[in-house]
Parts: structure tokens; sequence; C-alpha cells
């Protein structure tokens, strides 16, 4: 697929950021290219329309830019999950862990039904710590976590053996 490759090449990779030794995928960008970031959403929308999914839901900060587009147009809920203390009704957490310490994410507390379908939406996949925290955030509701899609895999890094065997779907990979 043509629309595959002009969107990795609209990647850019930032050496050292934000700290020695990482290689940033920037997705900036990519944004910035109508062409692409149409393509970019189109590709998730050609996958999901039609497969009774019912609630999307982005991670912050980049799920965010990528979530809602695809939401709107599978005819889907949107709903945010959040680094701590950013929601402002009641919350469920999770936590996970980082290279250094650990990290949380939270989900507002009756956005979503017992038995929904449920596909999760991020940038990039690392080690995978951040899509579990999600799976695990939708599960303890009762949705059904369809599937997770990112735009970016660092595959070196194994991320997708921690998704508990959900499925995952990307449109690049990077080394
Ligand atoms: P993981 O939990 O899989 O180790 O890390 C994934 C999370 O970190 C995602 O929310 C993603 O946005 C962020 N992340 C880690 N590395 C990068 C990167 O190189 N580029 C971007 N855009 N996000 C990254």
């Amino acid at each position: 697929d043509s629309r595959i490759h002009d969107i990795k090449n609209r990647i850019r990779v930032v050496p050292n950021f934000p700290k020695p030794g990482i290689m940033f995928q920037d997705i900036t960008t990519l944004l910035l290219d109508h062409k692409a970031f149409k393509n970019t959403i189109d590709l998730f929308i050609e996958r999901y329309k039609g497969k009774n999914i019912s609630v999307v839901a982005g991670i912050e900060a980049r799920g965010f830019i990528f979530g809602p587009p695809i939401a709107l147009a599978i005819g889907a809920k949107f709903i945010p999950m959040r680094k701590p203390r950013k929601l402002p009704g009641e919350v469920i957490s999770e936590e996970y862990v980082l290279e250094y310490g650990t990290d949380c994410l939270e989900m507002h507390v009756g956005a979503v039904e017992p038995n929904e379908r449920a596909l999760v939406v991020d940038d990039l996949i690392a080690t995978g710590g951040t899509l579990c925290a999600a799976i695990r955030l939708l599960e303890r509701v009762g949705a059904e976590v369809v599937e997770c899609a990112c735009v970016i895999e660092l595959p070196e890094l194994k991320g997708r053996e921690r998704l508990n065997g959900k499925p995952l779907y990307i449109l690049v990979e990077s080394y």
C-alpha cells in the first residue's frame, strides 16, 4: 500500500529526545501533511467500520489526535484515558511500569457499559505497558477489547507480548 510508505516518510525521527539514547518518533510532521494524515485515519476507518465497535478509547496525549476522527467515522463514542488527576469525575486507575518508576492511567466510571466492544488507540507502542493498562481498565468495567491500534510499533521492544493476547494493528514498524 503506497499510503503506508508515504505515512512512514512523514514521521520524523529525533535522536536523543527526550533524553540521550532515545530515537523519538515524532508524529507532528505527519499531521502537517493533509494527505498523509487523512490516509492514516482512512486506513483505520477501513479496518474498523462495520465491526460493531461502540467505544474508541484514546490514550493521552497522542491517542487524542488519532482516536476521535476514527470514532466519528465508525459511529462510536470517544473516551479519554488520562494521566492521574486530570479527569474531574469518579475514576478507576491502573498503574504500569516504566523504565524508571511507574505511571498511571485513569478512566471515568460510567463512560463504558459492560459488554461494549472497544478499540484502544495510541500513536505508538514501545514496551506495551501503556496499552496493557488501557486494556485492563476497559476489562475491569466489563468491556470487550476488540483490538489495539497504533500508527507505529517498535518491534524490538516486544510490546505485543504484553497485551495478553489482544490483537494489535499497526501501520508502520520502526527499528
Ligand atoms: P509503552 O508504554 O508502550 O512503553 O510506551 C508507549 C507510550 O509512550 C505511548 O503513549 C507513546 O505515545 C509514548 N512514546 C514512547 N516512545 C515514543 C516515541 O518515540 N514517539 C512517540 N510519539 N511516542 C512515544
